[in-house]
């Protein structure tokens, strides 16, 4: 307490004026006419020096707002003052030998009377004698440079008014025998029953020992999401393993979670926005699940549960209530940036049964994830079941297999004649279609490999080379004469919407020095459905380049007719499945006619697929379509054989044009 503040004025004012009544008090005896008259008189002098040595003033409303050259907000200079020493030394006896004894530096900073007690630690920090409780932060301030003093005062004043935390780095003028320049100075204010800040509670630490310890922290920690990380989740999932193995009853599920198409939320908006998500969905993770079950992030777009205890409800059917919820929370709609998002999730669980191992159960719960994306359930749940395993081993080798191919251009391309019978049964170009040389298996087939690879985004480097393939033998073909040949490429979905598609395109057809007019591309359905906005955009960009687009494997992916008729397409392509009945089946063939006369509305080129019988082709001749791809002419050959037919069918056979 300071012996001269205004509290003490007034007291010493109080009591003044009670020796001045003590002291008329014989005069107004003497003087009234009353005998009790004096009675009045002295108990105003008894008040009087009651409130002057034991009533506690409330601080005075215009105290001065900067403190210790710190800030404090006005509405909390109306929190009565406290009795400092009497709180450490009481309530807070056991905080302070806590503080003291601690490795960290603690202080505590007092609102209404601005005092500052700095714990041992601190005061060795601050190369102050030893622990005591300074008037004001004065100690702080002569030790730190100027400017990232003016930013602590700063963020001080802020974490009062907005009652919130704060924590700052602060370099030392002096620097201390440990070496440490840096401080790193944190606190968080502590309120009263009415949540105003009574006091600021906070640490303080070299910065070198600030970091480690956040690297400790972080060490078990998604940096991002606050979840467990991949290290953590395997060392717990070792436990509960290793638990199991000793009480046979305890049982645990692991839960995948993986967000389907995630790149694609990052490619859309942003990194960023992409890292929100990721926020929102580990929060929800965490609240939908009991506090004694682990999450962690494993993959950059994959969360893991382990679900311990629950012996009794293990089953399939008893655990999809709780997994159905998890995959409900996750997945409903993500408001984030003014925008809604709809994230699908996919999510594979496996129960601790029968394995004795992390590596097992891990592989066996990534087997069921792949197995469940592969069949292109996205965002659906699936469970273990036996057989998984084999099937992913497939597909790991599989897909490491495809790597090692495109590096070792392992894959080629056939060439499938496409003929115009309203032209003598001329060979109008070629679908290019892939191959793959594979030294063990042999030629294996596009259906094998296709998919995975569009599932794995390999399909964008082996696309790249297909197309280049395909360029390069199309401008041997034109050189050598065939000029108004037409080659078409197949492109997936993920390869016609990249965003460099259209410069990739341009930079092959330069490179191989081919004119657009010779080369065709070739989308399903699916794709131009998928994004249409964009396909039309890059649709009518190609177009204009002289590039012409067809649309494959059409009537299978119900496509409506107002779309189509705002596709810069030229021509359509009747999927086989359509063609194989068409003249045995009444329903077939009502289809192919209607296809026929969609074409000729929109005045596209068509072309029928798998064609390959006669009945099939003299009914397409019939109805009116004019290309014809099938092996009735011929299957996909190799390029020299396709040469040879092309030699042979090239030139218009005058005799054989229909009538
Ligand atoms: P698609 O683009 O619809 O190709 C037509 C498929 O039908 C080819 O199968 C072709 O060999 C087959 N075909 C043609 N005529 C007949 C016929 O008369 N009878 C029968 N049974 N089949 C016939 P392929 O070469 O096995 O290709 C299958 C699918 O793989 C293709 O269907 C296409 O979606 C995909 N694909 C092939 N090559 C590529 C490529 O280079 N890139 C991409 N992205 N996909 C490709
Ligand atoms: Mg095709
Ligand atoms: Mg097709």
């Amino acid at each position: 307490m300071r012996l001269f503040d205004e509290h003490s004025i007034l007291r010493f004012a109080l009591l003044f004026a009670c020796f001045l009544f003590a002291a008329f008090i014989p005069d107004i005896v003497h003087l009234s006419d009353k005998p009790m008259g004096f009675i009045p008189y002295f108990s105003a002098i008894v008040f009087l020096a009651y409130v002057a040595l034991f009533y506690k003033f409330p601080i005075l409303g215009n105290r001065k707002k900067i403190r210790n050259d710190v800030v404090i907000p006005e509405k909390l200079e109306q929190v009565p003052a406290r009795d400092y020493q009497k709180d450490l030394s009481e309530k807070d006896e056991l905080f302070q030998m806590l503080v003291d004894v601690s490795s960290e530096g603690f202080w505590t900073f007092d609102v209404p009377t601005g005092k500052v007690y700095w714990s041992n630690r601190v005061a060795k920090f601050l190369n102050i004698a030893s622990s005591s409780i300074v008037d004001s932060f004065d100690t702080l301030k002569n030790s730190v440079l100027e400017s990232d003093w003016s930013s602590f005062k700063e963020k001080f004043s802020r974490s009062l008014e907005d009652n919130a935390p704060f924590s700052v780095r602060l370099r030392l003028l002096n620097v201390p025998k440990d070496g440490n320049s840096e401080i790193s100075i944190s606190g968080r204010p502590q309120c009263n029953e009415e949540g105003r800040p009574i006091r600021v509670i906070g640490s303080l630490t070299s910065a070198q020992e600030q970091a480690e310890s956040s690297r400790q922290f972080y060490a078990y920690r998604d940096a991002l999401t606050g979840v467990y990380n991949r290290k953590f989740f395997l060392e717990k999932l070792k436990v509960d393993v290793d638990m199991a193995a000793q009480r046979p009853d305890y049982t645990f599920a692991v839960v995948l979670l993986d967000i389907d198409s995630f790149g694609a939320i990052n490619e859309s908006y942003s990194m960023n926005f992409g890292d929100n998500v990721l926020k929102i969905v580990s929060d929800r993770i965490r609240s939908t699940c009991r506090n004694n079950d682990c999450v962690a992030r494993i993959g950059p777009d994959v969360f893991a549960v382990v679900l311990h205890d629950i012996q009794g409800k293990s089953s399939d059917d008893e655990l999809m209530p709780m997994v159905k919820r998890l995959h409900n929370k996750v997945k409903s709609p993500i408001q984030l940036d003014g925008r809604e998002l709809y994230i699908s999730v996919s999510m594979a669980v496996v129960v601790n049964k029968d394995v004795d191992c992390v590596e097992d159960l891990l592989s066996n719960a990534t087997a069921v994830l792949r197995d469940l994306k592969k069949g292109g359930n996205h965002g659906g749940i699936q469970f273990f079941a036996g057989g998984i395993r084999e099937k992913a081993m497939k597909l790991y080798k599989l897909e490491y297999e495809i790597r090692r191919a495109i590096q070792a251009q392992e894959f080629v391309l056939v060439y499938q004649p496409i003929i115009d019978i309203e032209q003598g049964n001329r060979v109008s170009g070629f679908e290019a279609l892939v191959r793959w040389n594979n030294s063990e298996h042999g030629v294996v087939s596009p259906a094998e490999f296709i998919p995975l690879a569009e599932e794995t985004g390999l399909i964008v480097p082996m696309g790249a080379q297909i197309l280049r393939m395909a360029c390069e033998q199309t401008k041997k073909w034109v050189d050598m004469g065939f000029s108004d040949i037409r080659v078409a490429v197949n492109f997936s979905a993920k390869q016609f919407t990249l965003d460099n598609m259209v410069d990739d395109v341009k930079r092959v057809l330069t490179e191989t020095h081919l004119n657009p007019k010779n080369l065709k591309l070739e989308i399903t359905e699916y794709t131009a459905m998928c994004e249409v906005e964009k396909a039309i955009d890059i649709m009518r960009t190609l177009s204009n380049m002289g590039l012409q687009i067809s649309i494959d494997d059409f009537g299978t992916g119900y496509s409506s007719l107002s779309y189509l008729k705002r596709y810069p397409v030229h021509t359509l392509k009747m999927d086989k499945s359509f063609i194989d009945h068409i003249a045995d089946d009444e329903e077939d063939a009502t289809f192919a006619r209607m296809v026929i006369g969609i074409a000729s509305t929109l005045n596209l080129d068509l072309i029928a697929e798998g064609v390959e019988t006669e009945e099939q082709l003299q009914f397409l001749k019939r109805e009116g379509c004019r290309y014809i791809q099938g092996y009735y002419f011929s299957k996909p050959l190799a390029p020299d054989k396709a040469l040879a037919y092309m030699q042979e069918h090239y030139a218009v056979e005058t005799s054989k044009v229909s009538s």
